[in-house]
């Protein structure tokens, strides 16, 4: 009977945002990967690049007469980067296919040795790879020597730390492994922020609708939505289906509603008639068969009354106009009608409730007597009224036979009878709690049902308070 409040997280919206997170992750990962490749690639490019030009440069600084090595400008060979172990040093190394070493630059004495590789030098091009060595990784660059008599004789090697350009792209991943929870977080939120969003629309017609199923079904769904995509279409569906239930509804009540009126008026003739026969029979045995009509046509037409006051669905009950005292209603009539029954009453403060007294009184007096129905003869009943947040909440407590959990779900049905208030002959036709459930919900309020201890059942009413302050 009350309305169920949803949590933050459903989970349809913790499905979607799962699928929005992965799918971002994915493309995050996949953006890095690629972004720290290229950008290998692209410095590796431009090593290779500077590698030749300096080849190029070194190749005119000398000159093989047979085997002899002849440098035509020294002073290059003696430029700093290849001396000292400089910012960015340059590793030369000149040696024939055999082995033998003809020059090695100055600042290989204090670093680890390059292996001499000897590297495939049928071509004239420049011949580029990876070096590992000392646990530093080089980029080599390897050009075939001729000597003047056009023999190739020897190899140029120029090595290149590799490590100073391969660190732009490593200090990129560390920063984005390091920032990654970070970011997860946020790729988290965001994916939240957007199934939350994206089913806004969708919680939005659940509300309306809802309200148009309890409250009010001539209302509709009114937002702005294109007719064809799928929450416009949804919106139409459903009131097209609003449209039909109404009909439907309207139908099914106007029926009940003549059918209830038209058996009213012979009820009525039928009773006096009852009473005036009373009067004049004076013989045993009809007496008392006119006892047990009389009986039966009250119980028809407390049947009959019930079921147009719900065949209206308690228009009637909410009489916003009026308020009436629950303190003085359980006081003056409730108090004298149960007068030979054990029930403790406890009201807190004087409550006042917007709404029809009547129609209140019947609920309270259908719930006390389905308490005393269902309990043994004499058990103790408690009717407690208290008031928090606003809310008026009455208490019915019985330590009668209680309810199965089957049985709790259904009892607001009308006509619906417990098992165990069929199998035990009480008498009843099942149309006490809808009355209650139609009267309280038309005043705004809920009614719930729990277990009591040891046994027995708590019918718990909440309706709105009037406020007096
Ligand atoms: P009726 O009492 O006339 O059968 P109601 O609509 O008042 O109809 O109640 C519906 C059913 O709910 C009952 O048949 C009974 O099974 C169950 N019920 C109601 N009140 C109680 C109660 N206090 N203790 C146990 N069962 C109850």
């Amino acid at each position: 009977m009350s309305s169920t409040k949803l949590p933050i997280l459903t989970k349809s919206t913790i499905r979607i945002s799962a699928w929005i997170s992965g799918v971002i992750i994915v493309l995050y990962l996949l953006f890095n990967f690629f972004t720290v490749l290229i950008l290998d690639h692209q410095l590796e490019e431009r090593l290779d690049h500077h590698l030749t030009h300096e080849i190029e440069h070194f190749m005119n600084a000398f000159y093989f007469e047979g085997d002899s090595f002849i440098m035509i400008n020294p002073a290059e060979f003696r430029e700093s980067d290849l001396v000292e172990i400089t910012e960015n040093p340059f590793f030369l190394q000149i040696y024939s296919e055999s082995g033998k070493l003809y020059f090695r630059s100055e600042n290989l004495n204090s670093h680890s040795p390059i292996p001499l590789e000897s590297v495939d030098l049928s071509d004239d091009e420049y011949h580029l790879k990876n070096l590992m060595t000392g646990g530093e990784v080089l980029r080599c660059g390897y050009k075939k020597i001729v000597n003047t008599e056009g023999r190739p004789t020897a190899i140029l090697q120029l090595s290149i730390h590799k490590a100073t350009a391969l660190a732009v792209s490593t200090n990129i991943l560390l920063f984005n492994l390091i920032t990654f929870p970070l970011i997860l977080i946020f790729i988290v939120f965001i994916s939240i922020f957007i199934a939350r969003k994206s089913y806004q629309p969708i919680n939005r017609i659940i509300e309306i609708s809802r309200k148009i199923s309890t409250s009010n079904l001539k209302e509709r769904l009114h937002f702005k939505a294109d007719p064809a995509d799928e929450i416009g279409r949804l919106r139409d569906t459903l009131n097209d289906l609003f449209d039909r239930l109404e009909h439907q509804i309207g139908q099914i009540t106007q029926f009940t509603d003549n059918a209830s009126h038209q058996l009213m008026t012979p009820l009525t003739v039928m009773k006096t008639e009852l009473e005036f026969i009373q009067k004049k029979c004076t013989r045993e045995g009809c007496k008392d068969s006119l006892i047990i009509l009389d009986e039966q046509t009250q119980r028809m037409t407390h049947i009959i009354k019930t079921l147009l006051i719900l065949a209206k669905d308690c228009k009637d009950c909410t009489d916003t106009r009026t308020v009436f005292n629950l303190k003085r209603l359980v006081e003056d009539d409730i108090k004298q009608l149960f007068k030979e029954y054990n029930i403790n009453y406890t009201i807190e403060s004087e409550v006042l409730l917007r709404g029809n007294k009547d129609y209140f009184s019947m609920v309270i007096q259908n719930l006390i007597n389905n308490a005393i129905k269902y309990s043994p003869a004499d058990s103790k009943i408690l009717f407690r009224v208290i008031s928090k947040n606003s809310h008026t909440k009455i208490f019915v407590e019985d330590f009668g036979i209680g309810l199965s959990d089957k049985d709790r779900d259904r009892i607001f049905e009308r006509f619906y009878r417990g098992a165990a208030a069929e199998n035990s002959d009480i008498p009843g036709y099942g149309l006490g709690l809808s009355l209650v459930s139609s009267i309280v919900r038309s005043m705004g309020g809920t009614v719930d049902v729990e277990k009591n201890k040891p046994q027995g059942t708590i019918f718990i009413i909440t309706v709105p308070e009037l406020r007096t302050d």
